[in-house]
């Protein structure tokens, strides 16, 4: 047998019974099942947790799944600890001399300095064990560590001084309280220790079992803790990164880590991975989504001998050739905004968390309810949002409860407060209610470890809202595709600046800058280049540093001064598009450097429906959202035209009166058409007649945003 199926981490406490919405320094528990980080498990007493964590074992054991827990105190004392208290020095003697002493109970009140007396008391001098919340109650434990010599044993074991972990197995009080989880969870171990086909690491034969108990340390993957946002409790960021940590660890490597301990290891355990802590970080960190290769030289190529290519064959090759250019990071969600999920966002809680009611009213059990008049008496205390009550309401009677608030104990149905009347410590109202009334579910929304986004989604307000109730602050998104954008001609001036005859203004750049940045693309503006080869090549080189994508107008056709088409073609990697497509030739497509570029027709109508219907779809391939399909709608026209066979046609059009109105000319250099337009209007390949009225495919600009 090799490898754990389940892993699961849990984050001890030796303090008091914690309040019912998640807090810190509680008991936490991560887990990874087949690979699946579950949402931290939060329990509020060690009561609790031992159930939890009991019928956990019980349940991975029944479905067959090999599992390691890890805790994180220490599961044995430094060397000669053990036998001066038992007279032996197996440490598994020792839990269960503990088990047998110490007491706990729901509220977490516990024994454990007087458990800790009776040890200091079998010492010379003061016994290793100090620290207690006052400086007089129980006098067989200092207050301070000063004058305890520590020479029966030492104060720290091997593989604390391998760990560099500060802290002490002796240290009762005061941060970090590694004393008292140990008095406190040592006797839980002892008795979970004894469920069917558990070993315990490394004092027993683990490397057949079916559950493996090993004592862990969050200290060290502190540097995976950090980089997660302040969001999420501390606790948890722990247990879920050293779970994701040993989950991900290839098996060779988690078992090389679990052969790794010292020879004082037998008998004063050891912390699995002490010395190992970088290649902890870097499974902590989960998988880190590379930079992607750039796209091959080839990926344009068309298939051989074909002249006119149909649009629909063009895209379905750009479909099948981009992929992903981009790499990952992580953002705070509030920033997320148009971003593009880099991975699955699976819930680590439901949604709701727990039970609550939908309105203000009062909250009893369902069961119970008949139809005709109901008169119940009132439990003391109110459920609101936040602010839990910790009652119990049993049968016959209610409680106050308000929108938002976790149903008490008792409590599954609420009848409305404008239903009800009250007085005299009860509430009055007619039945039946079904059972469950003007209550949520815990996860009817949202079920914890569900995946909730998508990878390749493009993030909107309301998936921030998603995010952020399944547990999420932070992101991992792509990084933005940078589009560079580049005029070329000699005719082409500065928008603004002086003209002189035979120069037109650069009217394509601010179109397709402002275009990119709509798409929520990073732009980068590389100005304009004149007809000269080493101008032209230079500005590509440029681009191809900055940018993942060159969108360049002008120069595309096969003539003198059309540069960009012989760069392209003498790189190698460029491939003249041909398309049977107006308005929209010549596009020229090819790749520089690794980077895509589309060398788009120099007319503004064509520059832009080539942006459009072949650009926007690549980019956000190559964005890591996926193919892209802008949304049509069938409308009437409102107006008439014929065309001939064998290529596709888009015109200029407006919705008005519910009927698509087009541009009164086709002129490809018609700007102020392009600005009176709202859309385009897509005609068929084949011979079309449209009359008004007949159905035409309408495409808002709004959809390709
Ligand atoms: P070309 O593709 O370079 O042959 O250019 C085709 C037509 O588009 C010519 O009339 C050019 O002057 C015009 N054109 C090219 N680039 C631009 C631009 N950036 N802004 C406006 N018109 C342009
Ligand atoms: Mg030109």
């Amino acid at each position: 047998m090799s490898g754990f199926d389940t892993v699961a981490v849990v984050d001890w406490s030796a303090g008091k019974r914690k309040p019912a919405a998640p807090s810190r320094d509680a008991i936490w528990i991560g887990v990874v099942q087949s690979g699946q980080e579950q949402a931290p498990v939060y329990c509020r007493s060690r009561i609790e947790a031992e159930a939890w964590l009991a019928a956990f074992i019980d349940k991975e054991a029944k479905a067959g799944r090999r599992t390691l827990v890890g805790f994180d105190f220490p599961f044995g004392y430094p060397k000669g600890f053990a036998a001066h208290v038992t007279g032996s020095n197996d440490p598994l003697a020792f839990w269960d001399w503990l088990a047998a002493r110490i007491t706990d109970d729901e509220a977490g009140e516990n024994n454990r300095f007087d458990v800790a007396s009776e040890i200091n008391r079998l010492f010379d001098g003061p016994g290793p064990f100090w620290g207690k919340p006052n400086d007089t109650a129980w006098p067989d434990v200092p207050y301070r560590k000063a004058g305890i010599d520590y020479a029966t044993c030492a104060e720290r074991r091997a593989c604390d001084l391998v760990a560099n972990a500060s802290s002490s197995c002796f240290q009762l009080f005061f941060n970090p309280t590694v004393g008292s989880q140990a008095l406190m969870g040592l006797p839980m171990l002892a008795r979970l220790r004894q469920r069917a086909g558990v070993a315990v690491w490394p004092f027993q034969t683990w490397t057949d079992a079916q559950t493996v108990f090993v004592e862990v340390w969050p200290g060290l993957i502190e540097t995976a803790v950090k980089e997660v946002g302040q969001d999420e409790i501390r606790d948890s960021v722990q247990v879920r990164l050293l779970a994701r940590a040993l989950a991900g660890l290839p098996p060779a490597r988690l078992e090389g880590m679990m052969s790794d301990t010292g020879p004082e290891a037998g008998e004063e355990a050891w912390i699995l991975g002490a010395g190992h802590g970088d290649e902890l970080i870097e499974a902590a960190r989960g998988p880190q989504v590379l930079t992607p290769p750039p796209l091959r030289n080839d990926c344009f190529a068309l298939p051989a001998g074909v002249d006119w290519t149909p649009v629909d064959d063009a895209l379905a090759l750009l479909r099948d050739r981009m992929t992903p250019v981009v790499g990952t990071e992580t953002v705070p969600l509030m920033q997320a905004t148009g971003r593009v999920l880099a991975a699955d966002v699976a819930a680590r809680r439901s949604n709701p968390p727990h039970p609550n009611s939908a309105v203000d009213g009062y909250g009893f059990a369902g069961a119970a309810i008949g139809s005709g008049a109901q008169v119940l008496s009132l439990v003391d205390g109110r459920a609101a949002a936040g602010v839990p009550v910790d009652a119990f309401v049993p049968e016959g009677h209610a409680i106050r409860v308000l929108t938002g608030a976790d149903l008490p104990k008792g409590v599954d149905t609420v009848v409305l407060d404008e239903d009800v009347r009250t007085g005299d410590g009860r509430v009055a109202f007619n039945g039946p209610l079904k059972r469950g009334a003007n209550t949520r579910k815990a996860g009817e929304d949202v079920v914890s470890g569900e995946i909730a986004l998508h990878e390749g989604r493009v993030l909107t307000p309301a998936d921030l809202a998603l995010a952020a109730a399944v547990g999420h602050g932070t992101l991992e998104v792509r990084k933005r595709l940078r589009v560079a954008v580049l005029s070329t001609g000699d005719e082409i001036v500065e928008p603004g600046a002086d003209a002189s005859v035979g120069q037109i203004f650069d009217a394509n750049r601010p179109m397709l800058l402002s275009l990119c940045a709509g798409f929520g693309f990073d732009v980068v503006d590389m100005g304009r280049a004149a007809d000269d080869r080493a101008t032209v090549r230079a500005s590509l080189e440029t681009a191809a540093q900055q940018a993942n994508v060159i969108l360049t107008s002008g120069g595309a056709s096969a003539g003198d001064e059309d540069h960009i088409s012989a760069l392209l073609r003498d790189s190698g990697a460029m491939q003249e598009w041909r398309i049977a497509l107006k308005p929209g030739r010549p596009l020229a497509l090819g790749v520089w450097q690794g980077v895509p570029v589309f060398g788009l027709p120099g007319n503004p109508v064509a520059a832009l429906v080539c942006t459009l219907i072949f650009a926007r779809p690549a980019m956000a391939a190559l964005s890591g959202a996926g193919w892209f399909e802008p949304q049509g709608f069938t409308v009437p026209a409102a107006f008439e035209k014929r065309k001939k066979p064998g290529r596709r046609e888009y015109l200029r059009a407006r919705i008005r009166d519910g009927r698509a109105e087009v541009f009164k000319s086709e002129g490809s250099g018609r700007i102020s058409g392009l600005s009176w337009a709202e859309g385009l209007v897509e005609l068929q390949d084949g011979a079309v007649h449209v009359r008004p009225g007949d159905p035409v495919r309408y495409v808002p600009f709004g959809s390709f945003s």
